[in-house]
């Protein structure tokens, strides 16, 4: 496939770094609920408590980590530092998994190695993802492609992390939990040196010039000099003030609708208050300020898209092991093994993916970003649509066939392809280069929100004789429950399409 050809060495690196390093994310999470359950004895709910808020959170922190990398210390030195924590994380669940007998110190021991994970994606996640994007020259036609080999490689490692750490790790005696986390550490060890040993070799711009090196703060106020562009001075003093006075107001609102879950209140408040941080910044040009506009309206929508595709991980795999028959051939397939689905499909949609793109570009057909978005968003909720229909008359106690499940997965997936990659390719092209990792951070606080928010929407999971309501409508039946999906992403898609002309003139030319 032609569209998969030609990319800059560098492009490969970032893709092995990214495989390692998501086997290491995707491998830990795969066993971490089992383990406060099993082996810590967490009950279900406190369980489901932290691991919503550990999952919430390190989507939080990229904001910091690419805020970091972009005013002090470059890309390079986020990616390292980032992969050295998440690495320390690993090894100290490691540790709590091999102290089962000192429960007080196994759990101090994980929550110290959920810290370090936390801290540690926030500096690789945003830097990894941007460091794609400045191996090309601005307005290069590659770069969707670029993103969908580098979301190929994320996803290698998240299809086979699960199998593996859930081989090694989820044997049924809780002390094999350990050799699981053993595995995702030392797939994050290798992540640092993979990129330590080839990072001089590989990480060079069209140029030539080594990328990352510096942060982009300094970068784009040399190439600024060379434009002989001049920024306004920002007034810091009504900056401070507006701050404060928005943080303290939204503090109180979220803290009053979430009341005592403070992880919540910080999420929400976070999504809103760094958004308007940067548009504060005075250096901004209008066309910088308009382009940003432009990530922060799609960043919205996209909220809704990753809701209800975060079910994957909650109520659908209810629905996989309560209500889906699994029976191949005498066997029964594990509920567990549907999460395998989505990375497979990914890896084979993110091949032929780009080839589509280019035909329809060849054609003057290609949708613009903003319209891709859309589709995906569509196509979240087709995916709801045809599993609507297999459990329309169901009879219950019948499980239905494995059809519906993997067929939505399915087509959740090339959702997932047109929206994911080309997202952190968008946020890549309409960044200013001095705040390219920040806005990946940005960016990825639609992902922390939205996993909030579909642990709030799978409580909605239809339980025996109880009738739950949300916005009026009763939730009895799993097709009322998964006719949320179809209404929440179908409106969330139609008002996209509708908006994707305005936006795209929003971006001022990049494409
Ligand atoms: N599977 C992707 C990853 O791990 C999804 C990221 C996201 O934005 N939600 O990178």
């Amino acid at each position: 496939m032609s569209a998969l050809k030609g990319h800059p060495k560098g492009l490969y690196l970032i893709f092995a770094t990214s495989t390692a390093e998501r086997f290491s994310y995707y491998g830990m999470r795969a066993i971490f609920i089992l383990f406060l359950t099993q082996a810590l004895l967490f009950d279900k709910e406190a369980a489901a408590s932290i691991y919503g808020s550990y999952t919430g959170l390190v989507y939080l922190t990229p904001l910091i980590g690419g805020y970091i990398a972009d005013k002090y210390w470059g890309i390079r030195r986020s990616v390292f530092w980032g992969a050295v924590m998440m690495a320390v994380g690993q090894f100290l669940m490691f540790m709590s998994a091999s102290t089962l007998n000192n429960t007080e110190l196994a759990h101090w021991l994980m929550y110290g190695g959920l810290g370090f994970l936390i801290l540690g994606n926030g500096c690789f996640k945003p830097t990894v993802s941007s460091l794609v994007g400045q191996l090309y020259e601005p307005g290069d036609k590659r770069l969707d492609a670029a993103y969908t080999i580098f979301y190929m490689g994320v996803n290698v490692g998240s299809f086979a992390a699960p199998l593996i750490c859930g081989y090694l790790g989820d044997t049924g005696d809780p002390h094999d939990f350990k050799w699981g986390f053993l595995a995702a550490g030392i797939m994050t060890l290798f992540t640092v040196v993979l990129f330590e040993t080839q990072k001089n070799k590989y990480l060079f711009s069209p140029s030539g010039e080594a990328i990352g090196i510096i942060p982009d703060a300094k970068r784009e106020k040399k190439e600024d000099k060379a434009d002989h562009i001049s920024h306004p001075k920002m007034d810091a003093r009504t900056k401070i003030r507006n701050l404060i006075i928005i943080t303290a107001v939204l503090l109180a609102f979220f803290g009053y609708i979430f009341t005592g879950d403070w992880i919540s209140v910080g999420i929400f408040t976070a999504c809103i208050v760094f958004p308007v941080l940067i548009l504060l910044d005075g250096s901004l040009t209008k066309i910088e300020r308009s382009r940003i506009f432009v990530i922060y309206i799609v960043a919205f929508f996209v909220i809704f898209f990753w809701a209800a595709y975060e079910q994957a991980g909650a109520s659908l795999t209810l629905f996989a092991s309560e209500q889906t028959n699994r029976d191949i051939l005498g066997w029964e397939m594990p509920a567990s093994w549907f999460q395998s689905f989505n990375p497979l499909f990914v890896v084979v949609l993110a091949y032929i993916m780009p080839g589509v793109w280019s035909f329809l570009n060849k054609r003057k057909m290609e949708p613009s970003s903003p319209t891709k978005q859309a589709i995906g968003l569509l196509l979240l909720s087709l995916g709801y649509l045809f599993i609507c229909f297999g459990v329309k008359d169901a009879v219950p106690g019948v499980k239905v066939s494995m059809i519906w499940l993997t067929g939505l997965y399915f087509i959740h997936t090339i959702g997932e392809i047109a929206l994911s990659p080309i997202g952190l390719s968008m946020v890549n092209k309409l960044s200013p280069l001095r705040f390219a990792s920040l806005m990946m951070g940005i960016w990825y606080l639609s992902t922390a929100t939205a996993n909030k928010f579909a642990g709030m929407l799978s409580g909605l999971y239809p339980e025996d004789g109880k009738v739950k309501t949300i916005l009026g409508f009763q939730i009895a039946t799993m097709y009322d429950f998964f006719m949320v999906f179809v209404v929440m992403s179908g409106v969330a898609s139609l008002i996209l399409f509708l908006l994707s002309k305005k936006l795209q003139k929003m971006m001022h030319g990049v494409e």
